[in-house]
Protein backbone atom coordinates (compact mmCIF):
# COMPACT_ATOMS: atom_id res chain seq x y z
CA UNK A 1 0.00 0.00 0.00
CA UNK A 2 2.67 2.42 0.84
CA UNK A 3 5.68 3.09 -2.27
CA UNK A 4 7.03 6.20 -2.65
CA UNK A 5 8.73 5.09 -6.23
CA UNK A 6 5.51 5.97 -7.91
CA UNK A 7 5.49 3.04 -10.36
CA UNK A 8 3.64 -0.42 -9.03
CA UNK A 9 2.18 0.43 -6.09
CA UNK A 10 3.33 -2.79 -3.34
CA UNK A 11 1.29 -3.29 -0.59
CA UNK A 12 2.93 -3.38 2.97
CA UNK A 13 1.57 -4.64 6.00
CA UNK A 14 1.97 -4.29 9.69
CA UNK A 15 3.88 -6.60 11.29
CA UNK A 16 2.13 -9.73 11.80
CA UNK A 17 -0.39 -8.80 10.12
CA UNK A 18 -0.99 -9.51 6.36
CA UNK A 19 -4.63 -8.40 5.72
CA UNK A 20 -4.80 -4.81 6.09
CA UNK A 21 -4.74 -2.79 2.34
CA UNK A 22 -5.25 -6.64 0.79
CA UNK A 23 -8.73 -7.26 -1.04
CA UNK A 24 -11.43 -6.46 1.21
CA UNK A 25 -9.12 -3.71 2.63
CA UNK A 26 -9.34 0.30 1.35
CA UNK A 27 -8.22 0.71 -2.11
CA UNK A 28 -4.53 2.29 -2.09
CA UNK A 29 -4.84 6.02 -2.00
CA UNK A 30 -8.23 5.78 -0.18
CA UNK A 31 -8.85 7.62 3.29
CA UNK A 32 -8.55 5.16 6.04
CA UNK A 33 -10.46 5.36 9.33
CA UNK A 34 -9.48 7.36 12.29
CA UNK A 35 -7.26 5.76 14.92
CA UNK A 36 -9.25 4.93 18.10
CA UNK A 37 -7.87 7.97 20.61
CA UNK A 38 -7.05 6.41 24.13
CA UNK A 39 -7.98 8.14 27.34
CA UNK A 40 -5.20 8.86 30.11
CA UNK A 41 -6.83 5.59 31.99
CA UNK A 42 -6.85 3.96 29.00
CA UNK A 43 -3.26 4.25 28.01
CA UNK A 44 -2.59 3.83 31.95
CA UNK A 45 -3.92 0.09 31.83
CA UNK A 46 -2.05 -0.38 27.83
CA UNK A 47 1.40 0.58 30.12
CA UNK A 48 0.36 -2.95 32.28
CA UNK A 49 0.29 -5.06 29.40
CA UNK A 50 3.43 -3.31 28.11
CA UNK A 51 5.61 -3.61 31.09
CA UNK A 52 4.58 -7.37 31.25
CA UNK A 53 5.59 -7.83 27.38
CA UNK A 54 8.70 -5.11 28.42
CA UNK A 55 9.53 -8.08 31.29
CA UNK A 56 9.56 -10.88 29.06
CA UNK A 57 11.69 -9.43 26.63
CA UNK A 58 14.03 -8.82 29.71
CA UNK A 59 14.14 -12.69 30.66
CA UNK A 60 14.60 -13.78 27.02
CA UNK A 61 18.04 -11.18 27.03
CA UNK A 62 19.08 -13.92 29.59
CA UNK A 63 19.27 -16.13 27.10
CA UNK A 64 21.54 -14.16 24.33
CA UNK A 65 23.99 -16.79 24.79
CA UNK A 66 25.67 -19.46 22.43
CA UNK A 67 24.15 -22.62 22.74
CA UNK A 68 20.47 -21.78 23.86
CA UNK A 69 17.62 -21.46 21.24
CA UNK A 70 14.60 -19.81 20.13
CA UNK A 71 12.49 -23.02 22.11
CA UNK A 72 14.23 -21.98 24.92
CA UNK A 73 13.22 -18.65 24.87
CA UNK A 74 9.59 -19.00 23.90
CA UNK A 75 9.44 -21.07 27.43
CA UNK A 76 10.86 -17.61 28.84
CA UNK A 77 8.12 -15.41 27.47
CA UNK A 78 4.85 -18.14 27.84
CA UNK A 79 6.21 -18.66 31.22
CA UNK A 80 5.75 -14.94 31.97
CA UNK A 81 2.25 -14.14 30.06
CA UNK A 82 1.02 -16.98 32.53
CA UNK A 83 2.49 -15.61 35.64
CA UNK A 84 0.41 -12.47 34.81
CA UNK A 85 -2.84 -13.59 33.19
CA UNK A 86 -1.98 -12.48 30.30
CA UNK A 87 -3.06 -13.50 26.95
CA UNK A 88 -0.22 -14.34 24.48
CA UNK A 89 -1.37 -12.32 21.14
CA UNK A 90 0.29 -14.08 18.58
CA UNK A 91 -0.24 -17.39 19.44
CA UNK A 92 -2.98 -18.83 17.41
CA UNK A 93 -2.95 -15.76 14.60
CA UNK A 94 -4.66 -16.68 11.81
CA UNK A 95 -2.77 -16.86 8.06
CA UNK A 96 -3.84 -14.79 5.59
CA UNK A 97 -1.87 -17.30 2.98
CA UNK A 98 -4.79 -19.59 2.19
CA UNK A 99 -3.86 -23.61 3.70
CA UNK A 100 -1.37 -22.35 6.15
CA UNK A 101 -1.57 -23.19 9.80
CA UNK A 102 -2.10 -20.25 12.25
CA UNK A 103 0.75 -19.25 13.70
CA UNK A 104 2.14 -21.49 16.30
CA UNK A 105 4.31 -19.75 19.22
CA UNK A 106 3.67 -16.70 21.30
CA UNK A 107 7.36 -15.29 20.21
CA UNK A 108 8.52 -14.37 16.65
CA UNK A 109 12.18 -15.50 16.41
CA UNK A 110 13.97 -14.39 13.60
CA UNK A 111 17.53 -15.20 13.05
CA UNK A 112 20.39 -13.68 11.33
CA UNK A 113 18.27 -12.62 7.53
CA UNK A 114 15.47 -14.02 9.00
CA UNK A 115 13.28 -10.07 9.20
CA UNK A 116 9.88 -11.30 11.03
CA UNK A 117 7.40 -13.84 11.83
CA UNK A 118 9.81 -16.51 12.29
CA UNK A 119 8.71 -19.84 14.78
CA UNK A 120 10.75 -20.59 17.46
CA UNK A 121 13.24 -24.26 16.98
CA UNK A 122 15.08 -26.00 19.16
CA UNK A 123 18.49 -25.29 16.80
CA UNK A 124 21.48 -24.04 19.45
CA UNK A 125 22.33 -20.12 18.05
CA UNK A 126 25.81 -19.41 17.84
CA UNK A 127 28.66 -17.16 18.59
CA UNK A 128 27.85 -13.90 15.45
CA UNK A 129 23.98 -14.39 15.18
CA UNK A 130 21.41 -11.87 15.57
CA UNK A 131 17.93 -12.90 16.77
CA UNK A 132 14.64 -10.70 16.57
CA UNK A 133 12.34 -11.09 19.23
CA UNK A 134 8.66 -9.58 18.86
CA UNK A 135 5.92 -10.29 21.35
CA UNK A 136 2.67 -8.90 22.71
CA UNK A 137 0.71 -9.64 24.84
CA UNK A 138 -3.63 -8.39 26.40
CA UNK A 139 -3.63 -8.03 29.97
CA UNK A 140 -7.79 -7.18 30.50
CA UNK A 141 -8.71 -6.08 27.36
CA UNK A 142 -5.67 -3.69 26.49
CA UNK A 143 -2.14 -4.94 24.59
CA UNK A 144 1.10 -4.37 24.59
CA UNK A 145 3.71 -4.90 21.38
CA UNK A 146 7.50 -4.87 21.58
CA UNK A 147 10.14 -6.83 19.77
CA UNK A 148 14.32 -6.71 20.43
CA UNK A 149 17.08 -7.51 17.71
CA UNK A 150 19.59 -9.38 20.54
CA UNK A 151 23.38 -10.66 19.57
CA UNK A 152 24.47 -13.56 20.40
CA UNK A 153 28.24 -13.57 21.85
CA UNK A 154 30.04 -11.59 19.64
CA UNK A 155 29.01 -10.47 16.58
CA UNK A 156 30.99 -8.71 13.65
CA UNK A 157 30.84 -4.59 13.31
CA UNK A 158 28.71 -4.54 10.24
CA UNK A 159 26.48 -6.57 12.38
CA UNK A 160 26.93 -4.69 15.32
CA UNK A 161 26.24 -1.53 13.26
CA UNK A 162 23.19 -2.09 11.49
CA UNK A 163 21.35 -3.07 15.37
CA UNK A 164 22.72 0.15 16.49
CA UNK A 165 21.50 2.26 13.44
CA UNK A 166 18.08 0.20 13.43
CA UNK A 167 17.33 0.82 17.36
CA UNK A 168 18.57 4.36 16.83
CA UNK A 169 15.93 4.77 14.15
CA UNK A 170 13.24 3.77 16.47
CA UNK A 171 14.76 5.91 19.55
CA UNK A 172 14.88 9.21 17.21
CA UNK A 173 11.27 8.33 16.39
CA UNK A 174 10.17 8.44 19.88
CA UNK A 175 11.99 11.41 20.56
CA UNK A 176 10.91 13.49 17.33
CA UNK A 177 7.05 12.46 18.07
CA UNK A 178 7.51 15.12 20.67
CA UNK A 179 8.10 17.77 18.62
CA UNK A 180 6.61 16.76 14.89
CA UNK A 181 2.98 17.13 14.34
CA UNK A 182 2.32 14.55 11.73
CA UNK A 183 3.84 11.24 11.55
CA UNK A 184 5.13 11.73 8.05
CA UNK A 185 7.82 14.25 9.39
CA UNK A 186 9.21 11.55 11.89
CA UNK A 187 8.79 8.52 9.16
CA UNK A 188 11.24 11.05 7.27
CA UNK A 189 13.42 11.55 9.95
CA UNK A 190 13.68 7.67 10.39
CA UNK A 191 14.25 6.46 6.30
CA UNK A 192 16.98 9.23 5.52
CA UNK A 193 18.97 8.32 8.73
CA UNK A 194 18.56 4.63 7.58
CA UNK A 195 19.90 5.68 4.09
CA UNK A 196 22.55 7.53 5.34
CA UNK A 197 23.78 4.66 7.08
CA UNK A 198 24.01 2.84 4.11
CA UNK A 199 21.14 0.42 4.89
CA UNK A 200 17.88 -0.05 4.21
CA UNK A 201 14.49 0.09 5.36
CA UNK A 202 11.90 -2.91 5.06
CA UNK A 203 9.22 -1.40 3.20
CA UNK A 204 7.08 -4.54 2.95
CA UNK A 205 5.89 -4.55 6.69
CA UNK A 206 4.89 -1.74 9.04
CA UNK A 207 4.21 -0.41 12.24
CA UNK A 208 0.27 0.29 13.70
CA UNK A 209 -1.84 1.78 15.86
CA UNK A 210 -2.61 -0.44 18.92
CA UNK A 211 -5.16 -0.62 21.60
CA UNK A 212 -8.11 -3.07 22.69
CA UNK A 213 -6.71 -4.98 19.48
CA UNK A 214 -3.33 -5.60 18.64
CA UNK A 215 -3.39 -4.32 14.91
CA UNK A 216 -5.56 -1.34 14.69
CA UNK A 217 -5.60 2.09 12.24
CA UNK A 218 -3.31 3.37 11.33
CA UNK A 219 -0.33 1.75 9.40
CA UNK A 220 3.15 3.42 10.58
CA UNK A 221 5.30 3.06 8.32
CA UNK A 222 9.01 4.06 8.42
CA UNK A 223 9.05 5.70 5.68
CA UNK A 224 7.56 8.51 3.66
CA UNK A 225 5.14 7.35 0.75
CA UNK A 226 2.67 9.05 -1.41
CA UNK A 227 -0.26 7.56 0.55
CA UNK A 228 0.87 8.64 3.70
CA UNK A 229 1.15 12.23 2.71
CA UNK A 230 -2.52 11.80 1.34
CA UNK A 231 -3.22 9.91 4.65
CA UNK A 232 -1.06 11.23 7.18
CA UNK A 233 -1.32 10.81 10.79
CA UNK A 234 -1.55 13.24 13.13
CA UNK A 235 0.29 13.32 16.44
CA UNK A 236 -1.96 14.05 18.90
CA UNK A 237 -2.63 12.89 22.51
CA UNK A 238 -4.54 9.73 22.90
CA UNK A 239 -2.91 8.40 19.43
CA UNK A 240 -0.99 4.86 20.80
CA UNK A 241 1.43 3.49 18.02
CA UNK A 242 3.72 0.33 17.94
CA UNK A 243 6.47 1.80 15.65
CA UNK A 244 8.28 -0.89 14.19
CA UNK A 245 11.07 -0.51 12.32
CA UNK A 246 12.67 -3.26 10.21
CA UNK A 247 16.47 -2.19 8.40
CA UNK A 248 18.65 -4.67 6.60
CA UNK A 249 22.23 -4.91 5.61
CA UNK A 250 21.95 -5.07 1.67
CA UNK A 251 18.51 -5.04 0.49
CA UNK A 252 14.55 -4.12 1.26
CA UNK A 253 13.22 -6.80 -0.78
CA UNK A 254 11.76 -9.96 1.23
CA UNK A 255 10.14 -13.41 0.51
CA UNK A 256 7.93 -15.28 2.79
CA UNK A 257 9.41 -18.78 3.23
CA UNK A 258 7.57 -22.70 2.77
CA UNK A 259 6.37 -22.42 6.03
CA UNK A 260 4.09 -19.31 5.27
CA UNK A 261 5.18 -17.04 8.50
CA UNK A 262 8.92 -16.69 8.34
CA UNK A 263 10.07 -13.63 6.04
CA UNK A 264 13.58 -13.45 4.59
CA UNK A 265 15.62 -10.98 2.90
CA UNK A 266 16.32 -11.69 -1.14
CA UNK A 267 19.98 -11.53 -0.72
CA UNK A 268 19.80 -13.35 2.63
CA UNK A 269 22.10 -10.75 4.42
CA UNK A 270 21.07 -9.52 7.75
CA UNK A 271 18.07 -7.85 8.80
CA UNK A 272 17.15 -6.56 12.12
CA UNK A 273 14.28 -5.40 14.07
CA UNK A 274 13.51 -2.89 17.50
CA UNK A 275 9.49 -1.84 18.32
CA UNK A 276 8.05 -0.12 20.76
CA UNK A 277 4.38 0.94 21.69
CA UNK A 278 4.35 4.60 21.93
CA UNK A 279 1.38 6.69 23.58
CA UNK A 280 0.72 10.63 22.63
CA UNK A 281 -0.10 12.14 25.90
CA UNK A 282 -0.57 15.91 26.83
CA UNK A 283 3.07 15.50 27.98
CA UNK A 284 4.28 14.90 24.79
CA UNK A 285 5.39 10.71 23.85
CA UNK A 286 5.72 8.10 26.77
CA UNK A 287 6.71 4.80 25.68
CA UNK A 288 4.53 1.47 27.29
CA UNK A 289 6.96 -1.13 26.58
CA UNK A 290 9.45 0.19 28.95
CA UNK A 291 10.65 -1.97 31.87
CA UNK A 292 10.94 1.26 34.04
CA UNK A 293 8.75 4.17 33.39
CA UNK A 294 11.53 6.72 31.71
CA UNK A 295 10.75 10.04 30.23
CA UNK A 296 11.26 10.68 26.64
CA UNK A 297 13.87 13.23 26.10
CA UNK A 298 12.42 15.60 22.78
CA UNK A 299 15.19 16.89 20.20
CA UNK A 300 14.70 20.37 20.42
CA UNK A 301 15.16 21.02 16.51
CA UNK A 302 15.18 18.83 13.79
CA UNK A 303 18.95 19.73 13.56
CA UNK A 304 19.57 17.36 16.52
CA UNK A 305 18.41 14.76 14.53
CA UNK A 306 21.03 12.11 13.17
CA UNK A 307 21.43 11.89 9.46
CA UNK A 308 20.56 15.06 6.78
CA UNK A 309 18.03 17.39 7.36
CA UNK A 310 14.05 16.37 6.79
CA UNK A 311 12.17 17.07 3.66
CA UNK A 312 10.39 20.09 3.85
CA UNK A 313 6.65 19.72 5.26
CA UNK A 314 4.66 17.73 3.17
CA UNK A 315 1.61 19.36 1.39
CA UNK A 316 -1.54 19.30 3.83
CA UNK A 317 -4.00 20.40 1.78
CA UNK A 318 -5.22 16.76 1.02
CA UNK A 319 -5.76 16.14 4.87
CA UNK A 320 -8.85 13.82 4.98
MG1 LIG B 1 3.75 -4.77 16.09
MG1 LIG C 1 5.54 -6.81 17.53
Amino acid sequence: MFSHRGIVPRPSFPSFLAGMGRKGGPLPGAPRPAPKLKSPREIALMREAGRVVAKALDRVRELAVPGATTADMEDVVAAVFREHDAIPLFLGYPSTVKGKSPFPAVICASINHHVVHGIPNRRPLKAGDIVSIDTGCKIGSWCGDSAVTLAIGEISPDVQKLLDVTLESLNLAIRAMARCRYWSEVASLMERYVKSQGFYVIEKFVGHGIGQDMHEEPQVPNFVSKPLLKNDIRLEPGLVLAIEPMVAMGTKEVRTLDDGWTVETKDRRPSAHFEHTVAMTLDGPRVLTYLEDEAVTPTASPSQAPGPEPSPTPDRDKQP
